[in-house]
């Protein structure tokens, strides 16, 4: 049965075809492990069970007449809890949204209900995907599946846990800053940031609009870029989205730049480095061209990052002022109102960057924080298109630490360098890819990321093979 939960897209497929089970049959399997196990890992916040039934009879039927939709045809998946799922609640794991039904799909749910994929359920996150732990989620903690006393990352902790967790074959999530690298990085799964505009956001509660990525966490290379197929591509109701054809790979060995910032003394954890020097004696033995860069001053990235997305999400989450939806509390004057319907809406965290967003989009501030951070992201974008005119790859680590523990009083501060390796794709719209390479003295996933120019996916999924480790998931939770 296990073993059933941790198999690929293509060994699923293949198994509906040659009548070895159904969609229907490999639903309730799911269905049964979630119940099962989210008890200890928090996963889910929202299982659809009869919703996830119908669509895979569907799938089922279509199969009889011999009218399969392709390869996701069947295949249960899971959701981060920001996408809008029709008429099923999306709560971003706040209280401001804990009943909120929207009345339409995410266009990244609509292309894969049209792909035939059957959806389980919705997934915890940090609050609105604000932060790295998914401790910040309004309604409930999700354990990392290889330690309980773990967190699984964030803000997309849910997705990787349930992958991982084998609660669903692939999940969606979304990557403002990290958010779906580092729970990728912490939960030994893969897990893609694609190229900015490679996916439509539309439906998608926006954190920061011109940095928020939707991507994939699966077990397998394989999965990734099937998924992914699937979801690219245009669409007129983003219109960030472009319709680029995927680079073509290299037909010759791979030019791989290494990040030595992150060498440097006290940078990333021991056992992180160690990975890291490990791989690249492997990438040099398997022939390929390594050469040693630097990126712009990790501490400014993350300050720019920080300054960024807070500023756009002040004016992004402006929308929730209790009148039109989500929690409203009546009040006897309209600013009571909004600021007892927000007060009581939104967690700490949530409030704390909306208050150094509005700060830094204030008087004299825009100048010496706002701007000065457009400044830097710019420098950032410039440096790594300068690396990557001469380089195929960027690899450096995905973290800097492994999973950490959970309730470890760590301030603002030390979690928002948990972003350290992977703010730099998101301010340069780049597409990277989190990859579990192997596990750290205490048993728990390690990883390596690959950055690619736009729109090679491609390349980074086949890489991937070069530097994976034989972590996917954890089968005998
Ligand atoms: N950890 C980052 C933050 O808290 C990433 C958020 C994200 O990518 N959504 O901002």
């Amino acid at each position: 049965m296990q073993k059933l939960l941790f198999r690929s897209i293509r060994e699923h497929a293949a198994a509906f075809s040659g009548g070895e089970y159904t969609s229907e049959e490999l639903t309730r399997a799911f269905l049964r492990q979630i119940e099962t196990v989210d008890g200890r890992v928090g996963a889910y916040l929202t299982v659809d069970a009869e919703g996830a039934l119908l669509a895979a009879r569907e799938a089922d039927e279509r199969r009889r007449r011999g009218e399969s939709l392709g390869p996701l045809d069947g295949i249960p998946y899971a959701v981060k809890d920001n996408f809008c799922t029709k008429d099923l609640r999306t709560t971003c794991a706040s209280r401001m949204l804990e009943s909120y039904c929207p009345p339409y799909d995410a266009e990244a749910v609509c292309r894969l209900r049209r792909a035939g994929a059957v959806l389980l359920g919705k997934v915890n996150l940090d609050e609105f995907a604000m932060g790295s732990s998914t401790e910040h989620s309004a309604l409930g903690r999700t354990r990392n599946p290889y330690g309980e006393d773990r967190v699984a990352g964030g803000s997309s902790g849910g997705s990787a846990a349930a992958v991982a967790a084998g609660e669903c074959v692939f999940s969606l999530g979304t990557d403002t800053g990290g958010s779906i690298r580092q729970p990728a990085a912490f939960c030994g799964v893969m897990g893609l940031k694609p190229t900015y505009g490679a996916i439509s956001r539309y439906g998608v509660i926006a954190l920061a609009s011109s940095l928020d990525c939707v991507g994939v966490f699966s077990r397998l290379a394989e999965d990734g870029e099937t998924v992914l197929s699937a979801l690219v591509g245009r669409d007129e109701k983003d219109m960030t989205t472009l319709d680029v054809p995927p680079s073509p790979i290299p037909d010759r060995p791979l030019r791989v730049a290494v990040v030595t910032d992150f060498l440097q003394e006290g940078m990333v954890s021991d056992d992180v480095r160690a990975c890291l020097l490990a791989a690249v004696s492997l990438l040099r033995e398997s022939g390929l061209a390594i050469g040693e860069v630097t990126l712009p001053e990790p501490s400014m990235a993350l300050a720019a990052y920080s300054v960024l997305t807070s500023a756009e999400a002040a004016s992004e989450l402006g929308r929730y002022d209790g009148v039109r939806y989500g929690l409203s509390r009546a009040a006897d004057t309209l600013e009571r109102l909004y600021a007892e319907s927000r007060g009581e809406g939104f967690g700490r965290e949530v409030k704390r960057r909306l208050l150094f967003g509005t700060y830094a989009l204030t008087g004299e501030n825009r100048e010496t924080l706002y701007d000065r951070a457009r400044r830097v992201r710019l420098a950032v974008k410039r440096a790594m298109e300068e690396i990557l005119s001469s380089y195929d790859l960027i690899l450096s680590p995905a973290t800097p630490t492994s999973a950490f523990l959970a309730n470890a009083r760590r301030t603002p501060a030390e979690m928002y360098r948990s972003d350290l390796c992977t703010v730099y794709a998101n301010l340069a719209g780049l597409p990277s890819l989190a990859i579990p390479v192997g596990v750290d003295r205490e048993g728990l996933p390690l990883a390596l990321q690959l950055t690619g120019a736009a729109f090679s996916e491609p390349l980074l999924y086949r890489a991937s093979a070069l530097l994976e480790g034989k972590h996917h998931g954890r089968d005998e939770i």
